[in-house]
């Protein structure tokens, strides 16, 4: 019996993502180098090949030579690094996902209104990282699970509101939004991109296929947070198995074994052709029959 291989519909770059590698290549077409003190997106085969062509990563604005060009990453950059690097005179290269930059002027508006500003995501990740750098005129917080909000004051008398990484699983951002909402019962969402669009729709179509299937491919990086959430989201419906893979090098061919029904995935960052070399290679090693499975809910969007 062949193995039924579902070919999930969205996966791969979101608009965002798109525009970040299209500025990237611009860029070296350009100047033929540039600096960047954050991943432009997050994709380790995409960085190498961005590394091998003249891109150069460093730890702060202050180790970029004069003259140089920074490109900023998808996922923001902090509006004190955005300073630092026009003060030292850098041709600067934005590309922030229009989303992130939204959801960033949202985080500074509440912010100079005096709101109490919670964020939901991981405290070290880019995106949170550069909004925390936006929300410098108010006290902040940020919380990822039930824990952390235990451990939040209470300041439930004052204006509060949320926003989120775009990247989460946006069942889990539920249910941390009603865990919030017993503490603070007046909290409002600060934007309405909470969880984005591109995150969501790679997150139905893998419950949507969930049933049918025993084992999900998904590439995408390790550090990749929209990755890491499609794995849980994936055991989370009832998948057996949910494996993450960098690139169809990384695949244990022995994992295939006994396995009926599959499916690839990919990352919001991870190019198409990654996917295309995987599907080659597993029909050089099995007998698959590949299908589309595509979801779309348009009131998402
Ligand atoms: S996941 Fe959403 S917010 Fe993040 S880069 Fe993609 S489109 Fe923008």
């Amino acid at each position: 019996m062949p193995i039924t291989c579902y070919l999930l519909s969205p996966r791969g770059y979101c608009s965002g993502v798109t525009r970040a590698v299209n500025m990237a290549n611009q860029v070296l077409k350009l100047y033929g180098s540039f600096y960047v003190t954050e991943d432009v997106i997050h994709n380790k085969v995409f960085v190498k090949q961005l590394e091998q062509q003249g891109m150069t990563k460093v730890e702060s604005i202050d180790d970029i030579p004069d003259g140089a060009t920074v490109l900023f990453s998808a996922h923001g950059v902090s509006p004190r690094v955005v300073d630092r690097a026009e003060k030292k005179g850098l041709t600067v290269i934005d590309a922030t996902c229009p989303i992130v930059k939204s959801i960033q002027n949202e985080v500074k508006l509440a912010s100079e209104q005096g709101k109490k500003i919670i964020i939901i995501g991981h405290k070290s990740h880019a995106e949170i990282v550069a909004l925390m750098g936006c929300a410098n005129n108010t006290k902040f917080y940020v919380v990822y699970n039930e824990i952390d909000i235990d451990l939040l004051p209470d300041f439930s008398d004052d204006e509060v509101v949320y926003f989120t990484q775009t990247t989460l699983d946006y069942s889990m951002v539920e249910r941390i939004v009603t865990k919030l909402t017993e503490k603070f019962p007046k909290i409002k969402s600060g934007s309405k991109n909470n969880v984005c669009y591109a995150t969501r729709e790679r997150q139905d179509v893998v419950r949507r296929v969930a049933k049918q299937i025993d084992l999900l491919l998904v590439i995408g990086s390790s550090h990749s947070s929209n990755a890491k959430r499609l794995i849980e989201v994936a055991l989370d419906s009832g998948v057996k198995k949910a494996i993450l893979i960098e690139s169809k090098d990384d695949l244990d061919v022995d994992e295939l074994l006994n396995v009926n029904s599959m499916a690839i995935t990919s990352a919001a960052s991870t190019p198409e052709g990654l996917v295309q070399d995987l599907v080659v290679y597993l029909r050089e090693k099995f007998d698959i029959v590949t299908k589309e499975f595509s979801f779309h809910d348009d009131t998402k969007r």
